[in-house]
């Protein structure tokens, strides 16, 4: 029994909305943390340090591996993406629902460390879509564009070793479906506080 928060894990290849989806998810709870995730990638265009996420070197990325600051990180396209573990732990004992928006294999080391995390994936109805929207928001070059495509196919692969997965066609109803799941998990008996009364 604890009153910590939960930790979800919202996984899902790039360009399936994982962003948009959790700021809608923002209007429903109150006590989300958003972890941002160090990167060796370049910024997008738009993109803030420190917000989007911490842009390092490799070798700060390689520091921090060293002195054991991840929570979990790995190599996704030829780029590092870590979690920094330290604002995730201090948010969970604080009671605030941590959202990791991180790839497969990040998912399944959290999974190791912390079992009680809920691992969902997001995905667009078909991959044209998701094809369609990577085109569409003009960030990445097409072999870019293709690699990621590919690296979506075999992360779906991995479906199995989720809890939850959402289709995303519609950005408020996948909202709701996640606010739903975190309400569910919420009342698993580990969960909650229970009154010392109760256990005389
Ligand atoms: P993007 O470059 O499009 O922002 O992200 C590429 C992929 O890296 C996405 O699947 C995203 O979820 C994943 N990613 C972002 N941050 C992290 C992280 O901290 N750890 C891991 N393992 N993957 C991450």
């Amino acid at each position: 029994m604890s009153d910590k928060g939960n930790l979800i894990v919202l996984s899902g290849p790039s360009g399936s909305g994982k962003g948009t989806v959790r700021q809608a998810l923002g209007r429903y709870r109150n006590n989300l943390y958003y972890s941002v995730s160090a990167t060796t990638r370049a910024p997008r265009p738009g993109e803030v340090h420190g917000t989007d996420y911490y842009f390092v070197s490799r070798e700060e990325f390689e520091q921090m591996i060293e002195a054991n600051e991840l929570l979990e990180w790995a190599e996704v396209y030829t780029y590092y993406y870590g979690t920094p573990r330290m604002p995730v732990e201090d948010a969970l004992n604080q009671g605030l629902d941590v959202v990791l928006e991180i790839d497969v294999q990040g998912a399944l080391q959290v999974k190791e460390r912390f079992n009680e995390a809920v691992l969902i994936f997001l995905l667009p109805p078909t991959p044209e879509e998701l094809g369609a929207r990577l085109k569409g928001r003009k960030t990445d070059a097409p072999e870019e564009i293709q690699t990621r495509l590919e690296w979506a196919k075999r992360e779906v692969k991995l479906l199995n070793r989720y809890n939850y997965l959402i289709i995303n066609d519609n950005v408020e109803e996948a909202a709701k479906r996640i606010n739903s799941i975190i309400e569910a998990e919420g009342c698993r008996p580990f969960c909650q506080c229970l009154n010392s009364n109760w256990l005389d």
